[in-house]
């Protein structure tokens, strides 16, 4: 039920429900790339947790795996340890910088084409049209009566829709365990609260964000229109109507008499279709608009009103505003796809993106992180020499057990490392084994004996070997002696 309250001042209503819109069905070129690319979004997202990627015997074999409790996340031949999350970083702002650069070439098709609220909304409206028809039928539905045919449809589509939110949830916890092994437990009811929980949740809201709220969410929830609408400039292409040919509008029956008087008449016969098959309820001869998605289905529309009528395409098209203007002048149009803008977000995918594959193709597969004892900062021996205390953890980034020799660097000889649970062969270096794709966390000491000849600080250098290929990691940390007499 609506709330409306009424300014006194000029009786316009502060609050005004949304006008259910029912799209009408179109066909055409940019209808075909919808389909295509949500099937292709779709089939990815449904898809991709069941292809497996062989990582070894002791690493998980699914392609693409968000691993919380084990704190990794695969993405086929890549690993991410917790440390290495500067790599999302990385990713997030090459993801920034395409969406800039979409916005720069094509305005909002981001929204139009790819964005899952449209995509599912596609999905849900696909769905709609399956028990309810078309746009008229559906319009005629709502209007009438509920007869038992409403109701068997009306259920029909709700039912469906909530298959669909309910795959979608479930689809979304397969990218954070074993996917077949999921299955099963859902099958039979046996997995996590917390799995249920996530499902009910995206359950939920993909079922009232793509069934219920659709446009909606475009228009009021998503800031991406206004932070759009600030990043565009004139050159970026946007879905157009072409007033120079469209105008006057008026009925067929009218302008084909205009015509035959020699009156001017535009080539827009005032059909609606473009608005009709509008998902948001655009009437984009109204000139561009914050609810306009760019999606091309009132070209597509429109082209097809075109071809019947016997006039030419293109009435409504992808174009800018300095074409519209040149188009009123009489001008030829000029398109700028390469400019500064674009330039710049292109270079900085490209070095974001060559930055992350040069630090993935030379990422070391061992790692160290050391830290030093806050209380005591240092321990005096009771025979004169001097103890610091150290946690250090070492890193196995490859699936198979290592080995790893411990030293230090930069303290007098004879200073001594000690690890906790490290074999220590005669006259060698500590050695501590390190399971696959695990870290190891020790209690580290270093002593340095009398006679003591060092600083308060002392920079050092730990140092771990893999005895068996050589590879190594190092840190700095300092060292700690008392205060110089
Ligand atoms: S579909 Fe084309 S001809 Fe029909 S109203 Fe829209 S712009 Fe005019
Ligand atoms: S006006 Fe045209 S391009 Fe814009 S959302 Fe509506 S159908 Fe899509």
């Amino acid at each position: 039920m609506s709330v409306e309250h009424v300014d006194s001042a000029d009786d316009q209503p502060f609050y005004i429900s949304a006008e259910k819109i029912y799209p009408q069905r179109v066909h055409g070129y940019f209808r075909r790339i919808k389909w295509a690319l949500l099937v292709m979004t779709l089939g990815v997202y449904y898809l991709l947790p069941f292809v497996r990627w062989d990582r070894g015997p002791n690493a998980p074999d699914q392609a693409v795996l968000i691993d919380l409790p084990g704190r990794r996340a695969y993405f086929f031949f890549i690993e991410i340890w917790p440390q290495e999350v500067y790599y999302l970083t990385g990713l997030l702002v090459i993801a920034a910088m395409t969406l800039f650069l979409m916005n720069a070439i094509a305005g909002r098709i981001w929204c139009g084409y790819l964005c899952p609220q449209t995509v599912w909304t596609d999905l849900f409206l696909a769905v709609e049209r399956f028990f309810e028809g078309d746009r008229h039928d559906r319009i005629e539905l709502d209007k009438g009566p509920w007869t038992a045919n409403k109701i068997l449809r009306k259920t029909g589509k709700h039912l469906a829709w909530l298959v669909v939110a309910w795959w979608t949830g479930g689809a979304w916890v397969l990218y954070f365990g074993n996917a077949p092994t999921l299955v099963g437990q859902l099958a039979h009811g046996t997995a996590s609260f917390a799995v249920y929980a996530w499902i009910g949740i995206l359950t939920f809201t993909t079922y009232a964000l793509a069934g219920h709220m659709r446009e909606q969410v475009c228009l009021y929830m998503c800031p991406w229109p206004r932070i759009q609408a600030a990043l565009t400039d004139e050159q970026a292409l946007n879905v157009t109507y072409r007033q120079d040919r469209g105008e006057p509008r008026m009925s067929l029956k009218h302008s084909t008499k205009a015509r035959a008087a020699g009156l001017p008449a535009g080539d827009c016969i005032d059909c609606h279709q473009c608005f009709a098959v509008c998902p948001t309820g655009v009437d984009i001869r109204e000139g561009s608009q914050l609810g306009c998605i760019q999606c091309g289905l009132c070209i597509d529309a429109c082209d097809t009103v075109m071809h019947k009528v016997g006039r030419p395409d293109g009435l409504i098209g992808y174009d800018n505003d300095i074409n519209s203007a040149r188009r009123v002048q009489g001008l030829v149009p000029v398109y700028h796809l390469v400019r500064p803008r674009t330039i710049l977000y292109a270079a900085v995918i490209a070095i974001v993106g060559s930055v992350i594959l040069y630090s993935l193709a030379t990422r070391s597969f061992t790692g160290l992180d050391v830290i030093h004892d806050r209380n005591p900062i240092l321990v005096q021996l009771s025979q004169g020499g001097v103890r610091n205390g150290y946690t250090i953890r070492i890193l196995n980034k490859r699936p198979l057990e290592r080995k790893f020799s411990l030293s230090v660097d930069g303290l007098p000889s004879g200073a001594l490392l000690d690890a906790q649970g490290a074999s220590t062969p005669a006259g060698g270096l500590p050695i501590v084994s390190v399971e696959p794709d695990k870290s190891l966390e020790a209690r580290v000491t270093v002593t340095v004996p009398p006679p003591l000849h060092l600083p308060e600080t002392t920079d050092i250098t730990f140092r771990v070997v893999d005895i068996a290929t050589g590879e190594k990691a190092v840190t700095r940390d300092f060292f700690k002696a008392p205060k110089p007499e």
